[in-house]
């Protein structure tokens, strides 16, 4: 007992000071004990994501409509992620096998040049108001913002708290947008949500200013609505794989080669970018937030250009090392929405120890970082299959009732015969009886 406990302490030092080799291999009462530790969760704390139902049926039957029930799915945690200099557990909750393990051992392939670096453009979230029938939009325009001031201080009356913790509306863009029902004047409300997400709160804002704006344009405001293209708030995160770290020079020029195909052919760029979002939405979900308003921000700001291109860009140094960069809107937060209302949400944020939106915002980035150069190396070398498949086989061998200790011998006989199957596994297990 004394010398598990020990063993325990060490590869908890581990986990807080450098990688974590070997976390995959304990058993799941372990890795919960192991992050609790990491994080300081309290014994409840860590219960709401190792006993079902954290989320009662009283509480579910508010957060949507007609609720007949709850439904679960995973938490796994992402090792290794050194950002900025902090060590980061990653709770990521989703179904798809390989996507946790991807992102540790991309993360671990970072350390060596010192993991991620990031940083942020701030919490400024766009609300757009759209005016139509209005005879003269260049003037209209011009008027709008001869009365910002005026339009700031009428959308911050709707939101003293904000207002005091981060000033609320602070400026105003407007466009004027053609369209098959003429031109019209669209006003970006750009507010600072803080560590909101803010969807409720700009909307509300840009409610209250469409009297305004109709008065100052003689025209008729139709739509008041948040953008999730938040392109005023985007999260920025670079890595630098050295060749050695993950392969040599070919894999460089391979990983590069797979991304220019991603950069020219949207084709491509669409799958790439499906595995980014593969890391992405796993913490977006497991924080409580808004996955459809991220999806939606990172698509349509991977088609700002001529065409929908890849979010990441992968570029070769003058030492021949791998650089990865990625840009992307983060409308995300902390406060409002399900993440406060989710006792596990809560969990994983404690878990993930951000304090604030931005730091949220940023850790996605580098997520979708390592989860891009992951599959890009994948692709670049093995091929895809070769990893998912091995992953894929445990859950199988799980499902045709592989023991612990079976598992193993069941999983590396059926990638040898690459035929991945329970009836395969089930075959198996009865010549091991
Ligand atoms: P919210 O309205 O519940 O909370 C935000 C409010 O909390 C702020 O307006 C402020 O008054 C207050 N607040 C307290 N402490 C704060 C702090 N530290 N920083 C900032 N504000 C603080 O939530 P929200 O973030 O405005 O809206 C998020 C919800 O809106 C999500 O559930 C999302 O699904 C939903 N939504 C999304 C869209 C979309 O297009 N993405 C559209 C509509 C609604």
């Amino acid at each position: 007992m004394e010398q598990e406990r020990r063993f325990d302490e060490e590869r908890i030092l581990n986990m807080k000071t450098n990688q974590y080799s070997g976390f995959h291999k304990l058993t799941m009462e372990q890795r919960a004990a192991e992050v609790a530790e990491f994080s300081g969760l309290t014994e409840e704390e860590i219960g709401r994501l190792t006993n079902p139902g954290a989320l009662t049926n009283e509480v579910a039957d508010h957060v949507i409509e007609n609720v007949i029930g709850t439904y679960q799915l995973p938490v796994g945690v992402a090792m290794n992620f050194l950002i900025n200099g902090k060590e980061y557990v990653i709770p990521m909750v989703l179904e798809e096998a390989s996507v946790v393990a991807a992102a540790s051992n991309a993360a671990k392939m970072a350390r060596a040049a010192g993991g991620f670096t990031t940083s942020y453009t701030g919490n400024i979230m766009i609300a757009q108001v759209q005016c139509i029938g209005v005879a003269n939009p260049y003037f209209a325009r011009q008027n709008i913002l001869h009365h910002k001031e005026e339009i700031l201080a009428i959308a911050n009356e709707k939101d003293p708290v904000l207002v005091k913790l981060t000033g609320g509306a602070k400026d105003l863009e407007v466009r004027i947008v053609d369209s098959q029902i003429g031109p019209m004047v669209v006003t970006h409300l750009l507010v600072d949500t803080g560590d909101a997400m803010g969807a409720n709160a700009v909307n509300t804002m840009a409610e209250a200013v469409a009297p305004t704006i109709e008065k100052l344009t003689g025209g008729t405001v139709k739509l008041r609505i948040l953008s999730n293209l938040a392109d005023h708030r985007l999260a920025r995160a670079t890595a630098t794989f050295t060749k050695e770290a993950i392969g040599g020079e070919d894999v460089v020029d391979g990983v590069v080669a797979a991304y220019a195909f991603a950069a020219a052919d949207p084709y491509r760029a669409a799958t790439s970018n499906k595995g980014i979002m593969n890391g992405i939405d796993p913490v977006v979900v497991a924080t409580g937030n808004d996955w459809r308003g991220m999806e939606a921000g990172v698509h349509s700001y991977c088609s700002r250009g001529d065409h929908y291109t890849s979010l990441t860009r992968w570029e070769k140094d003058a030492d021949g090392n791998l650089t990865g960069s990625i840009e992307l809107p983060t409308p995300v937060g902390l406060v409002g929405g399900a993440t406060k209302i989710h006792p596990a949400a809560q969990a994983c944020v404690k878990i993930l120890g951000v304090k604030t939106a931005a730091e949220l915002a940023q850790v996605i980035a580098a997520v979708g970082l390592a989860q891009n150069f992951a599959a890009m190396r994948a692709l670049a070398t093995d091929g895809i299959q070769k990893g998912h498949m091995k992953l894929h086989a445990r859950n199988l061998a799980t499902v045709a009732g592989a023991t612990p200790e079976q598992l193993d011998a069941v999983v590396a006989k059926m990638v040898a015969d690459k035929k991945v199957s329970v009836d395969y596994a089930k075959e198996i297990l009865a010549g091991m009886q």
